[in-house]
């Protein structure tokens, strides 16, 4: 209760002012009932294995019963949205049960899906189990992948219909509705400072700014003026290692509003979001974005540095000097770029790098467009070529992550032999023996990641209330690096029924 709380306990829709959050309680469900719970967030957020079998965890994470002592609430934010400022947005699905202490870090654990807020705007406050399990399978997926992100701590069916869809036939189509229970060390956005500053509210956005520092980055010190400047080269320093991430893996956020941008660094908001399946930094997974493509693969470090830029303008008023601020943009890119190579190279399997090593990285970006190539089949089996190769023989290790049919290959084979012939010459001038390059390779490549379709058999089985390959995928996903041959199926191309994109938003 540091920060200004809206005075008003209704749960009316509305507009706030001098508010940065509200105190609302997650509606109760009518029949409730836990799908999965992650052991280790349970343990991070010290819960033990004996309390998650309690019915009083599935009623708290379902927003069945409140903790005592606790007082949830929604928070009030604004944001940009696909490059236009939308006002005030705020948590209109989301509720924050209460922040806890363990081994000296704190948490932040909230309800997704639990019910309207005074930010719900036209909509319903609820989450459908798709999008649930969605969001929560990526989440673990994205942790274990090494990628800063949200935690998921629990998915439970709410027992509630959940209205999505009109079908043509006028029908109404009803889903089963869920809850998630999400867990960071805050689900502070880069949009709860841009509101502050769009309503003026300038005494509250220096409170706010120094509670965050306070709370989150206690390390900083220095005049006022000082601390605000390394704030905000600390959220663009930990955004641009969260990009580098997403970009190592192939991960596409798809929404990359301002008001899904953590101050943490951490990836947040699991909508629309996709892999790489045939590399093509064109590529999005959000059907809505389809004509810009603003938030597409490729994009994603400029998005990156746009949303800084607005909260650097946010933070403005309390610094009102554009020099220093203006200096951590522009090296934001230059940085990335910097960084970019040497993650690049090192999925390669090289370990130091020259000038001449940007024309091996160029030439394989567009070759593997040309042979519509999967991008973690590909860098995965690329571990297996050896320095004493052939050709034909390192071709051989990859060409199984090709999309593109045999038949018209053509003149591609000579672009992979090409490319081939100067990586392999590449690998023979690396000290590393072919042994010490692949582990370590295997380390920053993995063998699975949560492909739009995996995610997509299990929401077809939880539809029918066959939750096992959720249990499935997550045991999968949790060693995403390890060769794991009793599950190698799940190291396979996309299938064809797959191809155009299978996601969801809502
Ligand atoms: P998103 O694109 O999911 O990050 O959501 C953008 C804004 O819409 C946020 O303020 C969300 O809280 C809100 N929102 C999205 N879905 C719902 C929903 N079903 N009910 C209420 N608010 C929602
Ligand atoms: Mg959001
Ligand atoms: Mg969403």
């Amino acid at each position: 209760a540091e920060l200004p709380a809206d005075p008003d306990l209704t749960n009316e829709v509305r507009q706030v002012k001098n508010t940065l959050f509200s105190y609302v309680n997650p509606t109760k469900p009518s029949n409730p009932k836990l799908i999965h719970v992650s052991e280790e967030v349970a343990e991070l957020v010290g819960i033990s294995k004996d309390e998650i079998k309690s019915e009083e965890f599935l009623n708290v994470f379902s927003g069945k019963e409140i903790l005592p002592e606790t007082q949830p609430y929604a928070m009030c934010y604004a944001g940009h949205q696909f490059g236009n400022w939308a006002g005030q947005l705020g948590d209109g699905r989301a509720i924050n049960l209460t922040e806890v202490e363990n081994n000296n870090k704190f948490y932040t654990l909230q309800l997704k899906g639990a019910g309207k807020t005074p930010y719900s705007r036209t909509a319903d406050g609820l989450a459908v189990l798709r999008s649930s399990i969605r969001e929560y399978l990526c989440a673990e997926a994205m942790h274990y992948l090494g990628v800063p992100t949200t935690r998921s701590l629990s998915l439970a069916l709410s027992g509630d219909q959940v209205l999505r869809d009109v079908l043509y036939n006028g029908n109404p189509a009803y889903e089963k509705g869920a809850i998630v229970c999400r867990v960071a060390p805050s689900f502070i956005r880069f949009g709860s400072y841009e509101m502050l500053t769009a309503r003026n509210e300038l005494k509250n956005l220096k409170q706010f700014v120094e509670f965050t520092i306070k709370h989150y980055f206690p390390e900083i010190t220095g005049d006022p003026k000082e601390q605000y400047l390394k704030f905000f080269q600390k959220v663009a320093d930990a955004t641009r290692e969260m990009i580098l991430h997403w970009q190592r893996v192939g991960f596409v956020h798809g929404v990359m509003n301002t008001d899904n941008m953590s101050i943490h660094g951490i990836t947040i908001d699991y909508g629309p979001y996709g892999w790489l399946e045939n590399y093509d930094p064109d590529w999005t997974p959000n059907t809505t974005d389809s004509q810009n493509r603003r938030y597409r693969f490729g994009n994603q470090p400029q998005v990156a540095q746009w949303n800084l830029f607005q909260l650097a303008n946010a933070l403005y008023p309390l610094i009102n000097e554009a020099a220093p601020l203006e200096k951590i943009l522009d090296t934001f890119i230059t940085d990335f770029e910097n960084d970019y190579k040497t993650m690049f190279l090192s999925k390669l399997g090289i370990f130091t790098s020259s000038e001449a090593d940007d024309k091996i990285i160029k030439g394989l970006e567009e070759i593997l467009q040309l042979s519509e190539t999967d991008m973690t089949i590909f860098f995965r089996n690329l571990s297996k070529i050896k320095k004493d190769h052939s050709v034909e023989q390192a071709f051989e290790k990859i060409e199984f992550a090709f999309y593109i049919p045999e038949e018209i290959r053509g003149n591609i084979l000579d672009a992979w032999q090409k490319w081939l012939t100067v990586y392999l010459k590449r690998l023979n001038a690396e000290e590393l023996s072919d042994n010490e390059r692949s582990e370590k390779m295997n380390q920053i490549n993995p063998k699975y990641v949560l492909r739009n379709y995996m995610a997509q058999l299990a929401i077809d089985a939880a539809d029918k209330d066959n939750y096992s390959l959720v249990t499935e995928l997550f045991e999968l996903l949790k060693r995403p690096y390890d060769e794991q041959p009793e599950s190698e199926k799940w190291f396979a191309k996309r299938p064809d029924w797959a191809r155009t994109k299978v996601g969801c938003s809502m």
